[in-house]
Parts: C-alpha cells; structure tokens; sequence
C-alpha cells in the first residue's frame, strides 16, 4: 500500500476511533494494533488470483502453475485493468476500518501465523460497522 500524508492521517484518525481498550480474545492492553479479518491483497497477488479464476485450475502441479505464469504473462495488461479497481475498492474498504478487531502484540502474531483462530463471537459480526 502506497504511503502519504494523508492517508497516513486517514488511517490514524480511524485507528483511532476503532481501536479498542484491550485485546478482544485475551484483554492484554499490550501493544494493541488493528487487525483486519478479511485479508487485503497487493496488486501481484489480486492479479494471481484473477488469472487463477480465469484458468480454472485448482491443481498445484508444475503443469498448473506454469501455464498459470503463462496466462499471467500473456494477459498481464487486460488483468492489470481489471484488478486496479478492485484494488481501491479494497483500499477503501481497508481505510474504513471495517471489519477489524483490537488485538495485543501476542494474539496479533499468532493470528496472522495461523497459530490462533479468531473466536467465533468477534468473527459473528463481519460486516457491522
Ligand atoms: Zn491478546
């Protein structure tokens, strides 16, 4: 994600109005961050994808992912066109804040790694502003 000033304002405004006083699965006020629950992509990835939706192919094979990278790379300037704005879309989606939890530095990690789910109560309210 591109950096300015004013996005970085934007954001830390919203950081802001939605962080919350504790980390919401553990309550540790230790060093809190947002954590948004649906995953945000760059643009090598969202094209990845459209051109994985556009072969169709669910393998993991060799065959598979070089005919992928062959697709990608006969096609880069149409996929290009189609994920940049998908791409702000998700922008905005990200600055608004929605759909984030408050979590410490520990359940943070372990959420990201994938050594921690979110409970199914914080997950409930996808969507809620
Ligand atoms: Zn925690």
């Amino acid at each position: 994600m591109s950096k300015n000033l004013y996005q970085d304002k934007e954001w830390k405004e919203m950081r802001k109005r939605r962080l919350k006083g504790a980390c919401e699965i553990c309550q540790s006020t230790d060093r809190l961050s947002l954590h948004h629950r649906k995953r945000c992509y760059k643009l090598r990835t969202m094209i990845a994808h459209l051109a994985h939706e556009a072969v169709g192919s669910p393998s993991f094979s060799i065959e598979a992912v070089l005919s992928l990278q062959a697709y990608v790379r006969a096609h880069y300037q149409e996929l290009k066109e189609v994920a940049l704005p998908l791409l702000e879309a998700q922008r905005e989606y990200y600055m608004s804040g929605l759909d984030t939890v408050t979590l410490c530095i520990s359940c943070h990690y372990k959420v990201e790694h994938g050594m921690m789910q979110l409970p199914p109560e914080l997950d409930a309210h996808l969507g809620d502003t």
